[in-house]
């Protein structure tokens, strides 16, 4: 019941922290500060063979992989995604993806990331919900690396409806032929790092890598806000 209460306050007093709803002091974005320093990061950008890495080995040659936050069912992350996936929060997104930027740009190889591809929603989702989570993420990372975002060449051509009922083979198939390129020459040469709201398994992820793979000497690198699983 306080939950519903405070969702009902917060459509009218967006000004509250997006997770304790405590109201925020000046200078204070999205989320208070008691709150900032509890999120549950990963530091797995500092170590280039993270659990986030091991997730591609074998299966997508990407550069280097890593996540902000922990993501716990819920728990604090689960929260601010539900917040800007759910509660139309994108400015949420966008403060999240700033963090996650000047965590991790203590790794230098962030410095060779030449443009940012968030994971593309299907056109349909995106009308539902009005906007792409992970994009909004990519527009604050790149508001702090300075770098351009791309999402007229990764696309998503169909919606996979009824996953439940197939095999994992149909699945497989499904996944792949709802990820398509265009104008992918733009991209060539260019070290990608594609983004990402919450990774579980890894499999779109691995899908979309794979797919920019295929662009002549691309490399790609992931960089999630969160990964799911304490690992
Ligand atoms: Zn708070």
């Amino acid at each position: 019941m306080l939950t519903i209460w405070n969702d009902f306050l917060n459509l009218f007093f967006p000004n509250n922290c997006a997770i304790c709803n405590e109201p925020l002091f000046e200078g204070e974005k999205q989320i208070c500060l008691k709150c900032l320093v509890d999120l549950p990061q990963t530091k797995y950008w500092l170590k280039d063979n993270n659990p986030v890495f091991q997730l591609f080995i074998g299966k997508a040659y990407i550069i280097n992989a890593t996540a902000f936050l922990h993501f716990e069912k819920g728990g604090k992350v689960q929260k601010l995604v539900h917040a800007f996936k759910y509660r139309n929060n994108r400015d949420l997104a966008y403060q999240m993806g700033r963090l996650a930027a000047k965590a991790c740009q203590a790794n230098p190889v962030y410095r060779q990331i030449d443009v940012l591809i968030p994971v593309p929603l299907h056109s349909k989702r995106k009308r539902e919900r009005g906007y792409n989570q992970s994009e909004w993420i990519c527009r604050g990372i790149a508001a702090v690396w300075n770098l351009p975002i791309c999402t007229n060449v990764l696309l998503r051509k169909k919606r996979t409806v009824t996953q439940t009922r197939k095999t994992i083979y149909d699945r497989w198939l499904n996944v792949q032929d709802i990820f398509v390129l265009k104008n992918s020459q733009t991209l060539k040469g260019k070290h990608i790092l594609l983004i990402d709201d919450v990774i579980t398994s890894g499999s779109t992820l691995i899908f979309c890598a794979n797919i920019l793979l295929s662009i002549p000497e691309i490399k790609v690198s992931i960089l999630a806000l969160s990964v799911a699983g304490k690992s």
